[in-house]
């Protein structure tokens, strides 16, 4: 028998899967051939997905933690045990602090509809009235910043049109490593003759393919932005009639991008006079450009600014009008599910208040009245993946603290827990996926039986919410129920598009034209226009012209800082391990290898490192152990790590994440992981 599918996990590409089963087991796990975007690859992450359902460490059944928290010894109890359990404490947490004492925490450990972060057990935590979260960690800031300028957080062109493009500008995204799908697209493009542009601090494994790489200094992309539009503008090579027809606020627009001449940029960003040049000469003249931003280039202080700023790269050159022209962060707002019905916030008591996922160690130590009283995490490593980590750790060691972690394997964060349920994976539950980078939408039907005693999210909180006897009818629907609630919105790029139709074919393109040119004929703004100037930024206190507003610890922002901790650390994603995920999975942690920190050989000379040698990276708020590379692939001032490691897994048991500040960027509360002024020294040992 083979089963249609589609991976889960936090990546923009979505892919479609077959599962092969035998006998009730799962033999083979392959992409789908078919599926015209991902066309049967699966990453070097996920091939070996079915393994990693059978791991002999994974979680089979509830636990009651026996030992103190964070040394992670526990007992086995059945579901009934931990239900109740939960039920008997949240009641005497309601009746004395109210439901607001009550955190569910969610990550982004799916994607999915059903299962994850787009929307699973909103219903509930809504018809309780439990603290809201808010997903800070990831794209919001710049989804924020695109909104002000296209009208909707989540539009862009259609990625499939970048075949057409003739200048291909990848911004601050690793394609080959976090969106590889995309490469084919590339691919076909430069073999008719486009030239692809990488702009990254890091020399990547795609800055090494492309024809050219600009390596800024981090953060400074909304200047790089301005200043290309400078010389696009010195040349007369704006676009009038487009922006005549389909743009406002080009006036004030203007005076900004002549405040950012190329010498000043040059000085800015790090990037040489004559690179802006040739590079802004060459966006004046090429037609269709298509820009991929993504989202490590704006996790700081300016990062909503910087999204802003070259989302509005195309309003001046006119590219929204073409196929392979504009710029995509993510396209999930095409996808317009009926979420209302979904999520069921007229559910929810008025004035229910908001907690960041990434000010977690404020929520657990600082937030009162009331302060939070449990904390029930799913899909979600927060102590791995969530910015000062020793905070975090501190709240989650609190011992009047009730934590429940729903989860495959004892993370970090599990280790903390009251108690530990297991979830199911992939293969063992039903699900429903639009995509961040695509226009396709899939099913993911159940391949085989859940192992030991694996319970899908959804499933358990349907049990939870029985246990705590709620009478809502909703929050019992079943998977299906509530898929084809989602489904059935009546927009008309779901049309057809049903549940009984992805259950046959696995997986649907929105009802879009291809090519797809979304703007071509206006933006989703009030003004229906691209909005150079926003009334709405101004009302909220912003800067209502795209601008270039540096991270919190540049240099030009905090020299006092930058000289105690001159190096600009970042630390992105490994080819091997999505976010915390597969870090505990053997194989791939030694194709990784340990924990880097990778420095120019001057950063490395002028501090005595040598390639090889054990290092300590630090800072005022923390520290981290890694093995120094010694690498032109980073400017000098610019350390490169590793996101994701498992502090237990680590020595010093601590990952970049104890450097980082629980901080909010620019716009929607965003996480500023790359926003971090670090140090680094020769450890005398390996220890
Ligand atoms: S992580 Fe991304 S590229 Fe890898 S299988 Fe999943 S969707 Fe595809």
């Amino acid at each position: 028998m083979i089963v249609a599918g589609a991976c889960p996990l936090d990546c923009p590409d979505t892919c479609s899967w077959i599962v092969t089963v035998e006998n009730g087991t799962a033999t083979a796990l392959r992409g789908d051939r078919r599926h015209p975007y991902t066309r049967g690859a699966l990453c070097a992450k996920v091939k070996g997905f079915l393994d990693y359902t059978r791991s002999p460490d994974r979680l089979l059944y509830p636990q009651r933690r026996v030992g103190t928290k964070g040394e992670g010894r526990f007992e086995r109890i059945s579901w009934d045990e931990a239900l109740g359990e939960i039920a008997e404490r949240w009641k005497a947490i309601i009746a004395r602090d109210g439901a607001q004492a009550i955190w569910p925490y969610q990550g982004t450990g799916s994607m999915g509809i059903l299962q994850g972060v787009a929307g699973c057990g909103q219903r509930l935590w809504n018809v309780l009235g439990t603290s809201r979260h808010v997903m800070t960690i990831c794209t919001i800031a710049g989804g924020v910043g695109t909104g002000y300028t296209l009208g909707h957080p989540q539009v862009g062109m259609d990625p499939e049109t970048f075949s057409a493009s003739k200048l291909i500008l990848l911004w601050g995204t690793n394609t080959l490593t976090t969106n590889h799908h995309l490469w084919k697209y590339i691919e076909a493009a430069r073999r008719d003759g486009a030239y692809l542009v990488v702009i990254d601090p890091i020399r990547t494994r795609t800055a090494e393919r492309a024809d050219e790489h600009v390596a800024l200094i981090p953060g400074t992309d909304a200047a790089l932005a301005l200043g290309l539009l400078n010389v696009v503008v010195s040349l007369g090579q704006e676009d009038r009639e487009f922006i005549d027809a389909h743009t406002t606020g080009w006036e004030p627009f203007r005076e900004r991008i002549l405040e950012y001449p190329p010498e000043r940029v040059a000085d800015i960003t790090g990037v040489a006079r004559e690179r802006i040049v040739a590079l802004g000469e060459r966006l004046a003249t090429t037609r269709p450009t298509g820009i991929r931003l993504a989202m490590g280039m704006q996790r700081h202080g300016g990062g909503g600014m910087a999204a802003r700023a070259i989302t509005c790269i195309p309003g001046v050159t006119g590219d929204w009008r073409y196929p392979g022209g504009g710029a995509v962060y993510d396209t999930r707002g095409f996808f317009r599910g009926d979420w209302k019905t979904l999520c069921r916030d007229d559910l929810r008591p008025p004035g229910v208040r908001k907690l960041s996922m990434t000010r977690l160690g404020e929520g657990l130590l600082e937030v009162t009245d009331p302060p939070v009283r449990s904390l029930l995490v799913y899909s979600s490593n927060p102590l791995v993946t969530v910015p000062d980590q020793n905070k975090v750790r501190r709240g989650l060691a609190r011992d009047d603290l009730f934590t429940i972690v729903i989860d495959h394997f004892r993370t970090d964060t599990a280790d903390y827990a009251d108690l530990l349920l297991p979830a199911t994976m992939q293969t063992e539950h039903a699900d429903l996926h639009y995509a961040y980078g695509h226009l396709y939408v899939a099913w993911n039907e159940p391949a085989v039986p859940p192992p030991g005693e694996c319970r899908s999210n959804s499933e358990i909180f349907r049990r939870l919410a029985r246990a705590l006897g709620v009478t809502e009818p909703c929050v019992y629907d079943s998977d299906d129920d509530m898929a084809r609630q989602v489904l059935a919105s009546g927009d008309p790029a779901l049309d057809g598009i049903t549940l009984e139709r992805l259950r046959r074919d696995g997986w649907a393109r929105l009802n879009v034209p291809t090519p797809f040119v979304p703007f071509a004929d206006g933006f989703r703004t009030k003004s229906g226009k691209l909005e150079f100037y926003s009334s709405r930024m101004a009302e909220s206190g912003l800067d209502p012209v795209p601008a270039y507003t540096p991270p919190y610890e540049a240099a030009q922002r905090d020299t006092d800082l930058a000289r105690r901790y001159p190096l600009a650390l970042i630390a992105p994603a490994s080819h091997y391990f999505l976010n915390a995920m597969f870090v505990n999975v053997p194989e791939l942690a030694q194709r990784q290898g340990g924990p880097t920190i990778e420095l120019h050989p001057a950063d490395a000379q002028s501090r005595g490192l040598r390639d090889g040698d054990p290092a300590r990276v630090y800072n005022d708020r923390g520290e981290f152990r890694a093995r120094v590379i010694v690498s032109d692939r980073v400017t000098r001032g610019v350390a490169a790590g590793i996101k994701g490691f498992w502090p237990k897994l680590v020595a010093g048991a601590a990952n970049a994440n104890a450097t980082v500040a629980e901080r909010d960027s620019d716009m929607g509360g965003g996480a500023v992981f790359h926003d971090n002024r670090v140090e680094v020294t020769r450890l005398s040992h390996d220890g």
